[in-house]
């Protein structure tokens, strides 16, 4: 494993699941990392339950000037931000004529507006070194559609394609920007899954399981090291081979 030493590392919705597994696979790796969260004492307890090279702060990503202001500060207070991970979403379901506007609204506010705020801020602040790596959370529901999730599919789809742009726009000042698109993660999101959702999607994986967030962690890792100076503009799944 190449090791993160020395480098900065932004990690959104770092408070629990895949984003505090994310946390704990950069920080083990030697990065100093900040995690956030929208409750700041949660934040900050889930960064002492790993180390004291984490820190964590409040943010919630709808917020543009909250997210611009909080990178900004994180690239001048270690005088450097290497690693951006857009991980901070939520996840709705509804079957299309159950679906009401303010989910709608709130879903694509988180992952999408949240996803952009983000990537948009980590350029910025990437851009004066011309170096740096940025991982957005996409999903196997965006790239081929789930019934039930119409919305949150839409927004995953929209996720990846931040992703592939930005990559393309960003890469001649030296940074690249992939995703990774889960299959499903035993996490709190898909806990409201159904046991037989859950079964079926078992049946469904060649691998015959679900998935763990370091599992999503260690592909992230590998993205952001130097591994993977020659990646960008990639979607990675990681989901077991469910869609073979
Ligand atoms: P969790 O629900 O376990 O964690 C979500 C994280 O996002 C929490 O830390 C939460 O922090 C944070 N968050 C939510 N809304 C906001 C907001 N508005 N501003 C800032 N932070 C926010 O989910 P997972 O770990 O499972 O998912 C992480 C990412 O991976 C998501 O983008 C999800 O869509 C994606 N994904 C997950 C899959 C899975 O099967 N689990 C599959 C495919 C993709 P807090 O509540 O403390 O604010």
């Amino acid at each position: 494993m190449t090791s993160l030493s020395g480098k900065v590392a932004l990690v959104t919705g770092g408070t629990r699941g895949i984003g505090l597994a994310t946390v704990r696979a950069l920080a083990g790796a030697g990065a100093t990392v900040v995690l956030t969260g929208r409750d700041e004492a949660a934040a900050k307890e889930a960064a002492a339950s790993v180390s004291n090279q984490v820190s964590g702060q409040q943010l919630d990503v709808t917020d543009a000037k909250a997210v611009a202001t909080l990178v900004k500060g994180v690239a001048k207070e270690h005088g450097q931000l290497d690693i951006v991970v857009a991980n901070a979403g939520i996840m709705e379901g509804g079957l299309l004529g159950m679906i009401r506007e303010a989910d709608v609204d709130r879903t694509l506010a988180t992952n999408v507006s949240g996803t952009l705020h983000t990537v948009q801020a980590a350029a910025r602040a990437m851009m004066r070194k011309k170096t740096g790596s940025i991982v957005v959370l996409a999903s196997i529901v965006g790239e081929h559609g789930s019934a039930g999730q119409t919305v949150y599919a839409a927004s995953k789809a929209a996720v990846a394609n931040i992703a592939r742009s930005a990559a393309k726009e960003l890469g001649r000042s030296g940074i690249r920007v992939n995703a990774v698109a889960p299959g499903v993660i035993e996490t709190a999101l898909t806990e409201s899954l159904s046991e037989d959702v859950k079964a079926a999607n078992t049946e469904k994986t060649p691998l015959g399981r679900l998935g763990k967030a370091e599992e999503v962690a260690a592909a992230i890792r590998f993205l952001v090291s130097d591994d993977a100076s020659f990646i960008t503009g990639q979607v990675l799944g990681i989901d077991g081979g469910l869609v073979l």
